[in-house]
């Protein structure tokens, strides 16, 4: 069985919040005796786990250190991000929205501060995506689950309410102690406080999610004056209860049984990928200091763990990590920090829970040294491909155009010949103007010799190549004849191209070159 196999099967058998082996070899040898893995037949369905178990309430512990911190900061970033970014400001000049980050869908396009995204570019999201997707992979290949850990917005936003939950209704302890105690005032004033502010931030989030397809401080005046497309106020009702009930009562229920990345991911990582690993070579058996130290003067072991749950209690999904690989454990570090607490606390070093592989827990168990391989064949690739996949999109973005023709060609009737026996063609062209100012362009076409091209609804000509005018930020469709005078072989198909110019140079779009550059897009003129 591969790494990533043994690895996914062992959260599997143990998701969620169940005990299980100390080592993946260990979970392998046990996942192989399982009829799952040795072909129990389906005479044998008691035997396996339940698909779903009915949610436990967890009390997560406050903690501090590193990696606390560390959630903290990331927490303020992608909330500040999320809920400021469509009030900055971009000055694109005139006729053009004034909003860094905006999703224009009746105009079909998408400002990203200097970017402007048209419908016909669309496959810069495709490299987005792409984009995504690796970073994703070797943020897996690196560190296990950092983006569930720290950056996924149901990790962030159920941060966030769990930080709530504690400030209104206390620290676990007197959390479980209130919840165990009938309702009273004190109590159902807590709850409701607790409630209201939850409400209240779930619906900013879906009040700031609206902000990006309109001009934002427009639509905070027209929805505070109920002016607002009833869209925007259907969308905001969405993603309050979305997020209200995902963050403050779904929470780890939403890793463990409806997001596909756990799975996903699990299958995907490999043995050294650093994972928060409880190090169990330097902490079994467990015992309490005093313990330890009787054992200890008898010549007997005692690891580092004194059994104090803190790690547990820390975690916001109710996961002992000393039981190994989890499913439901998004590898917040949380338990890092409880457990260096506790450590310090005891007068003994710090990491018996940290980023480590099962390797290196195994290889101190044998007194080797452990090996780090951060770069390793699949770290490499999915950092080259993000290079190739970010140069190629910043390239293409750095030299496009504002001008741009497609054709089509008519398909019924394919040719017609005229009176004075030549063959006529017809075609849809289809202009755009990408930059913010009028545009006059010159059209000819190449590939057919002595051929007259005319624009129906133009009669603007430089020399003979007609004239075609586009406004500002537009696209245009025209129809166009190409009428050859030469006699055409039967069963001709005859390459063309058609060709536009800017007559006057000239841009102010920022992001786009017009001097110079010719737009072109190729056909067929058919004969009989
Ligand atoms: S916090 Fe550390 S010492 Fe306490 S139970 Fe967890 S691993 Fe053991
Ligand atoms: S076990 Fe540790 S790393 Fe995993 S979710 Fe719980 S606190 Fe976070």
């Amino acid at each position: 069985m591969c790494p990533g196999c043994d690895i996914a099967m062992a959260m599997l058998e143990n998701a969620p919040n169940q005990p299980a082996p100390h080592s993946l070899t260990a979970l392998a040898e046990e996942a192989a005796r399982t009829p799952l893995i040795a072909g129990g037949g389906p005479d044998e369905p008691e035997d396996e786990p339940p698909l779903y178990t009915a949610r436990r309430n967890v009390y997560p512990q406050r903690v501090s250190g590193t990696y606390r911190r560390v959630k903290w900061i990331v927490l303020c970033v992608t909330l500040g991000i999320y809920y400021l970014l469509p009030f900055v400001r971009w000055d694109r000049g005139p006729n053009a929205p004034g909003q860094a980050v905006l999703i224009d869908f009746p105009n079909r396009r998408f400002y990203f501060f200097f970017i402007e995204i048209w419908p016909q570019e669309f496959y810069y999201l495709t490299g987005l995506l792409i984009l995504a997707a690796m970073a994703l992979f070797l943020m897996n290949a690196v560190a296990g689950r950092l983006w569930c850990g720290y950056l996924c917005p149901q990790t962030v936003w159920t941060d966030l309410f769990q930080a709530i939950e504690r400030w209104t209704e206390g620290d676990r302890r007197e959390h479980l102690q209130r919840d165990r105690q009938p309702w009273t005032i004190d109590r159902i004033a807590r709850a409701g406080t607790k409630h209201f502010l939850w409400l209240m931030i779930a619906w900013w989030t879906g009040g700031a999610w609206v902000l990006y397809f309109a001009d934002a401080p427009t639509l905070v005046k027209d929805l505070a004056t109920f002016q607002a497309p009833l869209v925007a106020y259907v969308f905001i009702g969405l993603l309050t209860f979305t997020t209200y009930a995902l963050a403050g009562w779904m929470r780890e229920q939403v890793c463990v049984y409806m997001c596909p990345w756990p799975r996903i991911q699990a299958a995907l990582t490999d043995e050294y990928a650093l994972n928060v690993t409880y190090r169990y070579d330097r902490g079994e058996p467990r015992a309490s200091v005093k313990r330890a130290a009787a054992l200890h003067e008898q010549g007997l072991p005692a690891g580092d763990c004194i059994d104090c749950l803190q790690c547990v209690h820390v975690c916001p999904t109710g996961v002992d990590i000393r039981g190994g690989p989890n499913l439901g454990c998004i590898q917040c570090g949380l338990c890092i920090d409880a457990c260096d607490t506790v450590m310090q606390k005891i007068g003994r070093p710090a990491r018996l829970i940290a980023y480590d592989t099962d390797i290196n827990v195994k290889r101190r168990q044998q007194g080797e040294k452990p090996i780090y391989r951060i770069v390793r064949a699949r770290t490499v690739l999915y950092a080259v491909i993000i290079a190739v996949v970010g140069i190629v999109m910043a390239y293409t973005l750095a030299t496009r155009h504002s001008d741009a023709v497609s054709v089509l060609h008519d398909r019924n009737p394919l040719y017609v010949r005229l009176s004075d026996g030549s063959l006529r063609n017809a075609y849809t062209l289809r202009i755009i103007n990408k930059s913010l100012e009028p545009k006059t362009y010159v059209l000819s076409m190449t590939g057919l010799p002595d051929a007259d091209i005319d624009v129906i609804g133009s009669s603007s000509f430089a020399g003979s190549n007609p004239l075609i005018q586009i406004g500002p930020d537009q696209t245009r469709e025209v129809r166009v004849l190409v009428t050859a005078r030469d006699p055409i072989a039967p069963g001709a198909s005859i390459p063309i191209v058609f060709s536009i110019v800017p007559k006057t140079d000239g841009d102010k779009t920022g992001g786009h070159k017009t001097d110079g550059y010719t737009a072109s897009a190729g056909d067929h003129f058919f004969g009989p």
